[in-house]
């Protein structure tokens, strides 16, 4: 066994109930995990301040001087002891709450002593609370660095004396017994892309010898780190090419030829084209098509999906269409039959509340082939729903699936059917190129024509009855309101006593008969949920009172205006989702965010976002910044070990396309990495994809 696989608890000074703590606090384990544990920062240590200097605007500074006296002040309860540290050019304090004993029995006055620590400003005088002491040039010399890391610890930790300096000795514990840590990518490479040695970059990360030499190791690290999971992706998507020959979709025939002349009602956008023409040339080839059709909400990306549908059909195959909520299986469902209309198509529904007497005639259709287009929820992943030949399947919002919920569908037939993935939630370029690193990618970055940009604004509680005048005014021209309200499950008791309340300040100030107000929410019941919406859609009701539940649910071409209350609380891609329920008509629509003026630093540059801009890409962009990737939609479901040990997908997109590149020729010349220099590649591979169904085990 390597020493970097051996289990902390055997190291010296660590012992059974610290490594318990490590594993449980922070997950290490293993010498290795801890190697793989990097700092957050580094303390500059190399400059020795003045007292002079320091104006208490410094988070960290270090002073070299005497103490010139001890004394306790304080009240019984309030004790504190102060130090006074001079160097000559002027004094600060040195204050503990704590372990007076303790520092009056380690240090003495008019000895010289290094101090460390932030500095403050107390009573007009400049002070350091519990600062570090050490006597110079008594530094652990052989580990020495004059960059301090510091590591993230706990509470919990720092109680066991595991604070962020005690981290550091134990790995340079480790360091001091490891001779050379084993190289994990090709010399080749290294010398190609001129990345320094892994134990050269693991070193200098615990110990920087310089700036420099950091600067280094945090990149190749970085490098390694997106590269192994571009490989891994990318080698699965070659073997899944070479091992799947795709179905040949060769004809367009009379289904698509029929519906472009005589049922489409308006051209294409030039991105639906490019779009289609993806997707043709796809189904083509022989190879399996796997592909991520991106578009906002509203840029046409139903219509390519039926376009498709019916290559497939015009080639003697069904195909699927799969939506994450009933409420969007059923607006598919009508959107589709209406653009088939006077065709000579099947299609039908299924959902759970299909009925079983139309389940068993449903079923039967399918399976004689009658039936050419199904559409629906989960339900079809059931086992009893079997196709005759399905050749394509279309998911939508497929983050909302999963990967294993998509493998599902293929196990329908003997060969596997193409799939098209569609998601109106942009998904940043990195992101999508590791969560979706398997599929191809097609954007429809384009709106048809005639629609206006949704204008956004951001009120704060004061301006309510401003914005009730702009309501009215919009009622008056004829249009249909969303009001919706957050709800999220840790507050979720008040947040519905807040919907009700605001439902009634709408009614009070919307009063019947002349207005007429539906409140939609996740706890009522179908029916009565059901036929609130239904209500809305047909105009009965100018204004529905909503949580999200309408997130991802009707289309209202009418409804111009989009109230978010509390839109502090709402996600950017939430925030961006709502937005799109309107302007989806020709009229001039409007996106108001209302908020209390207690915003938090991210609250606040969500709204901004949101005012600024509608482009989504931007937005998902912005929201990955923000957030990280691993509380983005779909990640955690990935099976992709998102919380990366020092890549950050918000901020190395270049470097991630680099590595992903990389990767990429290095399979085109060697798919199953069998050349000798690739050996090194394929053992890491399979350490690292180990460990990764390790975790899913657990977890
Ligand atoms: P998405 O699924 O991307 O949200 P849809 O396919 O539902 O968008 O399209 C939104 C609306 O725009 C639908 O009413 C659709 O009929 C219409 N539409 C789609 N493509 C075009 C186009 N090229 N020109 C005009 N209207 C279009
Ligand atoms: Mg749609």
């Amino acid at each position: 066994m390597r020493l970097a696989d051996q289990e902390i608890k055997y190291l010296k000074g660590v012992g059974p109930k610290k490594a318990e703590l490590l594993e449980k606090e922070l997950g290490i384990r293993t010498c290795s995990d801890l190697l793989y544990f990097f700092p957050y920062k580094y303390i500059d240590r190399s400059r020795i301040y003045l007292i002079r200097e320091i104006d208490a605007t410094q988070t960290f500074i270090q002073i070299k001087g005497r103490i010139t006296t001890f004394r306790v002040e304080g009240q019984r309860h309030k004790q504190r002891l102060v130090a006074s540290f001079t160097d000559g050019t002027g004094t600060i304090e040195l204050v503990w709450f704590q372990g007076a004993q303790w520092v009056t029995r380690n240090y003495q006055v008019n000895t010289e002593y290094v101090v460390f620590g932030r500095p403050a400003v107390y009573n007009h005088k400049l002070s350091i609370a519990h600062p570090e002491i050490e006597i110079p040039g008594k530094e652990e010399t052989a580990l020495y660095t004059p960059l301090q890391p510091q590591y993230s610890t706990t509470e919990k930790l720092k109680n066991s004396f595991l604070s962020s300096k005690a981290i550091h000795r134990i790995i340079g514990q480790i360091l001091t017994q490891i001779d050379h840590l084993e190289e994990t990518l090709p010399t080749g490479l290294m010398e190609r892309l001129k990345l320094i040695d892994l134990d050269g970059a693991i070193r200098n990360m615990h110990y920087p010898e310089s700036s420099e030499k950091l600067k280094k190791s945090v990149y190749r690290l970085k490098f390694e780190e997106l590269f192994y999971i571009q490989l891994n992706i990318l080698s699965q998507k070659f073997r899944q090419q070479t091992i799947n020959r795709g179905l040949v979709f060769s004809k367009v025939g009379d289904y698509l030829n029929t519906f472009y002349r005589n049922n489409l009602r308006f051209e294409l956008t030039e991105a639906q084209k490019r779009v289609i023409k993806e997707i043709r040339k796809d189904l083509g080839s022989g190879k399996q098509m796997n592909r991520l059709l991106q578009g906002d909400v509203g840029s046409g990306k139903t219509l390519v999906a039926l376009m498709a549908m019916l290559i497939a059909l015009d080639n003697g195959y069904q195909a699927c269409l799969m939506a994450p909520t009933e409420i969007l299986a059923n607006q598919h469902f009508k959107t589709v039959s209406r653009f088939l209309e006077n065709m000579n198509v099947g299609v039908l529904l299924l959902t759970g509340s299909t009925k079983k007497s139309e389940r068993e005639l449903l079923h039967e259709q399918l399976r004689s082939g009658e039936l050419h287009i199904l559409i629906g929820t989960h339900a079809l992943l059931e086992d009893t729903v079997q196709f005759n030949n399905l050749g394509l399947v279309i998911i939508d919002e497929q983050h909302r699936f999963g990967v294993a919920q998509r493998a599902q569908l293929w196990k329908k037939t003997n060969q596997y059917p193409h799939v098209l993935v569609m998601t109106a939630t942009p998904i940043p370029r990195t992101l999508a190129m590791t969560l979706y690193g398997d599929l191809d990618v097609s954007v429809i970055d384009e709106l048809p024509p005639g629609r206006k940009p949704v204008q956004t604004i951001h009120y704060y509680e004061s301006k309510r009855l401003v914005l009730f005048g702009f309501m009215r005014k919009q009622i008056e021209m004829g249009r249909q309101i969303y009001i919706v309200y957050p709800l999220i499950k840790e507050s979720e008791k008040l947040d519905y006593v807040a919907l009700e309340e605001g439902y009634e300040a709408i009614v009070r100030a919307f009063p019947p008969p002349q207005y007429a107000v539906v409140c939609v929410h996740g706890q009522m019941k179908p029916e009565d949920k059901e036929q609130g919406m239904q209500y809305f859609i047909r105009g009965k009701a100018q204004i529905m009172v909503a949580t999200t539940v309408i997130e991802v649910g009707v289309d209202v071409p009418n409804a111009s205006v989009m109230v978010i209350e509390n839109a502090e609380r709402f996600g950017l891609s939430q925030l961006h989702q709502l937005r799109g329920r309107v302007g989806r008509g020709a009229d001039q629509s409007y996106c108001i965010l209302m908020s209390s003026y207690k915003l938090s630093r991210e609250g606040r540059k969500r709204l901004e976002t949101m005012v600024q801009t509608n482009d989504g890409f931007e937005i998902a962009e912005t929201d990955l910044k923000l957030r990280g990737p691993g509380d983005i939609e779909g990640t955690q479901q990935s099976g992709i070990p998102f919380d990366l040990k020092i890549a950050n997908l918000g901020q190395d997109g270049q470097l991630l396309q680099y590595a992903r590149d990389v990767a990429g020729e290095l399979l085109e010349e060697d798919m199953n990495l069998e050349k000798p220099e690739n050996q090194v590649l394929r053992k890491q591979l399979a350490r690292l994809t180990k460990s990764q169904v390790d975790w899913s085990s657990i977890s």
